[in-house]
C-alpha cells in the first residue's frame, strides 16, 4: 500500500483545477504562512530549543539584525518560556537570539518581500524582438511548475523549510513538504500546525526518514527541492532522472577562510569564531578551516582564545549562547575530529550533553578526516600556508565550495581571491552575511549544489519559465514570403 498516493493525487487535481494560479490566492497562502509564524511564534522557538538548544540566552537587542522593527519589540517584551537550560537549570526566555534571527525573521523577510513584489513577479516579461517579429507580442510568461517537492534538513529545519515554500507558493504550485525526521520536534509543528493555515487541497506535509523518502521519490513530482548533503542530492537527482524531474540541490562542503598576513587578528577572530560557533557549527555556510600563514596563526590563535571567552565565558558548556549537537551519531563524528593535529583551544566534550567545545586544531594535516568531510560543529582546523597563490592552489584543488571568506585589509588580495576561484557564494572580511540579502541568488555551484533560491530568485526557481510569441492571425501577403519555392528573389529579402 503506498502511503502517498491519495495525497499526491488530491494535490495534482488541485493543481489542475487551476485554483493556485490567481495572485489572490498565492497571496492568500503567503499571508497564511505569515499568520502560522506569529501565531505560534512560541511553540517553533520552544521546539527549535528541543531541537537544536536554541535557548542561546536573553535577547536584549536583536534590533541591528533584524529588518523589522515591530518584530523586535515583539521578541524583546515577550515572556518566559520556561525552557530550562540543562547546564543552567533556570527558565529562558523564549526569545532565543539565533532562533530569532536565523529561523524566524529571515522567514519572516522573505515572505514580506514576496507579498510586496508578487505581482509585480508575476507579470509576462516582454522582451526585445527581431526584424520578423516585429508585428508580434513576445514575452517570458512565468508559469507554477505543478506538483512541486520540498526536503529538507535538520540544522534549521524551520528557515530551511519554509524559505522554500515561500517561492513554491508564490510561483502558484502545490506543495509536498517532507521536514527532517531528525529534528522532530520542529517536524512536528509543520505536521500538525502548518496544514491549517494554508488551503489543504494544495498543502501537504509529509514524514518520513530515508526508507520513507526513497518511496516518496519514486512518484512524479514537477520539480524537487532538495537541501542536504550531497551523498543525499546524488540519491535524489538519480530519483529525479528517472522522471526527468528538474531540480534544485541545495548541498554542503568545506567553506575555505583565508586569513591574509594584512589583517587585524582582533576582528578576524570575532568573526570568525562567532560564524564558526554560530548554531554549534552546524551550519552548511560556516567558514569550515582557515589557510594562513604560520605567522598569522600564532597572532590569531591567541585572539581566537579571547573571542570564544569572552562570547562564552571559561567554562563555554554552561553559556546559555552556545547550542549542542543535533544528536549522538553527529556527537560522536565530531568526537572522532578532535584527535586530528593539535587541540590549541577547547577540546572538551560531553557525551550526556552533547556538547562539543569550541574549538581550535593547529598542525592539522590535509590528508586527516577533519580535512576531508565537512566539519558541522564548533571546530576550527588551521592549515598553514606560505603565500597567497598557495592558498588558492589548495582552495582550487578541492570540490567547489558553498561558501568562501577572505580577510584581509588588501583588496586587492580579496579581489584576486574572487577572480581565481569558484564558490556558491563569497564574503569579503566577514562570515556568512552574503546570505542575509535577498537581492543576491543563494545556492551552490559543483558539488555544493545546482540552482539558487532566495528573494525573487525564490519565485524564478519554482516558475517555468515560458517562451511566449503571440502573431497576428493575418498578414498572410507578407509571410508567405517565407514558403517555397525559393526564388533568388525571396532569397534576396
Ligand atoms: P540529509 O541529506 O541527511 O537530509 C536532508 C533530507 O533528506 C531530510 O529530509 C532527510 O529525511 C532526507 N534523507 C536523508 N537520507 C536520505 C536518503 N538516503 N534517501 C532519501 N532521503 C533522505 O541532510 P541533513 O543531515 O539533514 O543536513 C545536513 C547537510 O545539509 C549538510 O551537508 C549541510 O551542509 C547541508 N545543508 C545545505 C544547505 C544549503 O542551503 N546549501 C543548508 C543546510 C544544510
Amino acid at each position: 500500500m503506498d502511503p502517498f498516493a491519495d495525497t499526491l493525487q488530491r494535490l495534482r487535481e488541485a493543481f489542475s483545477s487551476g485554483r493556485t494560479r490567481p495572485a489572490e490566492f498565492r497571496a492568500a497562502q503567503l499571508n497564511g504562512l505569515s499568520r502560522f509564524l506569529r501565531e505560534n511564534k512560541q511553540l517553533l522557538l520552544e521546539a527549535l530549543a528541543q531541537d537544536l538548544h536554541k535557548w542561546l540566552g536573553l535577547v536584549t537587542s536583536p534590533t541591528l539584525l533584524l529588518a523589522n522593527q515591530e518584530e523586535s519589540q515583539a521578541c524583546t517584551t515577550s515572556g518566559p518560556s520556561h525552557m530550562p537550560h540543562p547546564q543552567l537549570g533556570v527558565s529562558c526566555l523564549q526569545s532565543a537570539f539565533e532562533a530569532e534571527v536565523s529561523e524566524i525573521s529571515i522567514s519572516q523577510n522573505e515572505i514580506n518581500l514576496a507579498l510586496r513584489n508578487l505581482r509585480a513577479w508575476m507579470k509576462d516579461e516582454k522582451v526585445s524582438k527581431n526584424l520578423a517579429t516585429q508585428l508580434d507580442s513576445a514575452f517570458i510568461r512565468k508559469e507554477p511548475f505543478g506538483l512541486v517537492l520540498i526536503l529538507s534538513p535538520w540544522n534549521y529545519p524551520l528557515n530551511l523549510s519554509l524559505g522554500p515554500l515561500v517561492g513554491a507558493l508564490a510561483a502558484g504550485n502545490c506543495v509536498v513538504l517532507k521536514p527532517s525526521e531528525i529534528s522532530k520536534n520542529t517536524e512536528k509543528v509543520l505536521a500538525e500546525v502548518l496544514p491549517g493555515y494554508l488551503d489543504q487541497s494544495c498543502f501537504a506535509v509529509v514524514l518520513g526518514g530515508p526508507q520513507e523518502t526513497g518511496r516518496l521519490l519514486e512518484h512524479k513530482f514537477d520539480y524537487i527541492f532538495f537541501t542536504g548533503n550531497p551523498q543525499v542530492g546524488k540519491i535524489v537527482m538519480t530519483a529525479a532522472a528517472k522522471h526527468l524531474t528538474p531540480v534544485t540541490l541545495e548541498l554542503g562542503g568545506k567553506n575555505p577562510c583565508y586569513v591574509d598576513d594584512n589583517c587585524d587578528p582582533e576582528t578576524v577572530a570575532n568573526r570568525v569564531a562567532f560564524f564558526r560557533c554560530f548554531n554549534a557549527g552546524q551550519t552548511c555556510v560556516a567558514p569550515d578551516y582557515v589557510l594562513c600563514s604560520p605567522e598569522m596563526q600564532t597572532r590569531l590563535v591567541p585572539a581566537l582564545q579571547s573571542a570564544i571567552t569572552r562570547f562564552y565565558g571559561d567554562d563555554p558548556q554552561s553559556s546559555p549562547n552556545l547550542g549542542r549537537i543535533i544528536n549522538e551519531k553527529h556527537f560522536q563524528r565530531l568526537r572522532g575530529l578532535l584527535s586530528c593535529g593539535r587541540v590549541a583551544i577547547g577540546g572538551q566534550s560531553d557525551e550526556s550533553d552533547l556538547y562539543i567545545a569550541p574549538t581550535v586544531l593547529v598542525d592539522v594535516q590535509e590528508t586527516e578526516p577533519v580535512m576531508q568531510e565537512e566539519i558541522f560543529g564548533p571546530i576550527l582546523p588551521i592549515v598553514n600556508v606560505r603565500s597567497l597563490g598557495q592558498a588558492i592552489d589548495f582552495i582550487n584543488r578541492r570540490e567547489k565550495p558553498l561558501a568562501l571568506y577572505v580577510f584581509s585589509k588588501s583588496s586587492q588580495v580579496v579581489k584576486r581571491v574572487l577572480a581565481q576561484t569558484s564558490s556558491g557564494g563569497f564574503c569579503g572580511n566577514d562570515g556568512f552575511m552574503h546570505l542575509t540579502l535577498a537581492s543576491l541568488p543563494f545556492g551552490g555551484v559543483g558539488s555544493s549544489g545546482m540552482g539558487n533560491y532566495h528573494g525573487r530568485f525564490s519565485f524564478d526557481t519554482f516558475s517555468h519559465h515560458r517562451a511566449c510569441l503571440l502573431r497576428p492571425p493575418g498578414l498572410e501577403k507578407i509571410y508567405a514570403i517565407r514558403y517555397p519555392p525559393h526564388t533568388p528573389r525571396n532569397l534576396r529579402v
